[in-house]
């Protein structure tokens, strides 16, 4: 107990971590170039705010909440996504008394009770995007091309784009009542899920992975076909941004995503070799999410997408992410007095921002050059007793393992000379 960690999480190791950095420092390059702005909320927030803002009917309300009283009685909830906190944000900060749309993004841990499996996880982390105060097509285009080009920018290829209007308050009443009388004569044979949703939330009957509810619902009314002339004409226009920006994207009229707040435009992005767990990324535009919370009537389009889906899906593809060296020189003593010398240059060399280590276990001069090695250093610079008194130090490339005996300056030189000519590359 005391040495396992809790199911569903993940320990991020060394070695793991650069490989996350790498993806963190593009998300947020794009995010720069698109001019969108990080946002860091608390982990957990009033439990209400969940339940309002994801919504009472689905899973993640009804029974994937990490909840607790604290101890001042008060219900809390690890969040489970990043989309209610925003707006809360939003509306306690009055960010919607700033120049519009405000544009933010976030990265960080979330939490859902799921069924632990490869890809799914109940600590996991999403990056996602928000954006406020526009009813502008083009911005759902734009949500969509940062979320494309990120996973370009890695190198991923075949991702699928689907694409669905799940319509607004005006026209999802007319297609509820379609659906449910559709669906009337086999409620009995739908899932004990979906028998509940029928009442509460039938469009989700739609997404059910279930093949009995599949079955049943196939060639069910979707609410593609009952767009609202508004709904539909944006849903158009959406196209036509994406078309005009080269973005390849299918129509698939029965995405229906599980929070209860979104309206218009939905999508998904999917990579097929990872396996079940295929959806790496799913957004969409909730423009009735903000006043439900309690805020005025502001449009919002996001998404999040899910970071530890990302690793699967690159070495599925056998892409390897760049990692740059640890360090650039290793330092290497033989002796008491030596390594008090060493250590300053040690020192010396990190502040001038170049990566160095040394030996804390007074290893053999060997089993240090092999350590050199390991750390895939292009220099050692070697402190004996004798190099001590003569002011000098070893010098030893090691690619070609040539050295050279040096004084110490001269030898510092030459390293910052070559590493000036490395940064200016
Ligand atoms: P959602 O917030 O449910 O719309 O999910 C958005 C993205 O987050 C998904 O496409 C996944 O990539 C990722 N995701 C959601 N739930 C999990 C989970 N339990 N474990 C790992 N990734 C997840």
């Amino acid at each position: 107990m005391l040495t396992t960690r809790p199911r569903g999480t993940n320990d991020i190791l060394p070695g793991e971590t650069e490989k996350w950095h790498y993806v963190e420092k593009v998300l947020r390059e794009i995010c720069m170039e698109f001019d969108y702005q990080e946002i860091r909320f608390p982990i957990f927030e009033h439990t209400e705010l969940f339940q309002r803002g994801v919504g009472e009917t689905t899973d993640i309300v009804e029974k994937e909440m990490y909840t607790f009283l604290d101890r001042g009685q008060r219900s809390i909830t690890l969040r489970p996504e990043g989309t209610a906190s925003t707006v809360r944000a939003y509306l306690e900060h009055k960010l919607y008394a700033l120049p519009q749309p405000v544009k933010m993004y976030y990265i960080g841990p979330m939490f859902r009770y799921e069924r632990p499996q490869a890809g799914r996880y109940r600590q996991f982390h999403q990056f996602g995007v928000e954006v406020f105060g526009s009813f502008d097509p083009a911005i759902d285009a734009e949500v969509i091309a940062l979320a494309m080009n990120f996973y370009h920018r890695l190198g991923l290829k075949g991702l699928e784009l689907r694409l669905n209007s799940v319509g607004c308050p005006n026209c999802r009443p007319k297609h509820r009542e379609t659906l449910q009388s559709f669906l009337e004569k086999d409620l009995h044979r739908l899932c004990r899920d979906c028998q509940g949703r029928y009442e509460r939330n039938p469009l989700r009957i739609l997404d059910c992975k279930n093949n009995q509810c599949r079955e049943i619902t196939a060639g069910a009314p979707t609410v593609l076909g009952s767009l609202c002339p508004e709904c539909r004409e944006h849903f158009e226009a959406v196209k036509e941004y994406l078309d005009e920006a080269g973005i390849r994207y299918l129509i698939d009229d029965r995405l229906v995503r599980g929070l209860d707040y979104y309206t218009k435009t939905a999508f998904e992005i999917i990579v097929n070799e990872i396996g079940a767990q295929s959806a790496i990324c799913g957004g969409g535009r909730y423009d009735g999410l903000v006043e439900s919370l309690g805020g005025p009537p502001i449009p919002g389009v996001g998404f999040a997408l899910g970071m530890e889906r990302i690793f699967p899906a690159l070495e599925s593809q056998g892409i390897s992410i760049p990692l740059e060296n640890q360090l650039d020189v290793y330092v290497i003593a033989l002796g008491k007095a030596a390594d008090r010398k060493a250590f300053q240059i040690l020192l010396n060399l990190r502040l001038e921002g170049i990566k160095a280590d040394k030996d804390y276990l007074r290893r053999s001069l060997k089993a240090q050059l092999k350590t050199a090695h390991r750390h895939n250093v292009k220099y050692a610079l070697i402190f004996g007793e004798n190099e001590l008194e003569k002011g000098t130090v070893i010098l030893r490339f090691m690619e070609t393992s040539k050295q050279k005996e040096m004084p110490v300056d001269e030898a510092l030189d030459l390293i910052r000379k070559q590493m000036d000519k490395k940064i200016k590359m």
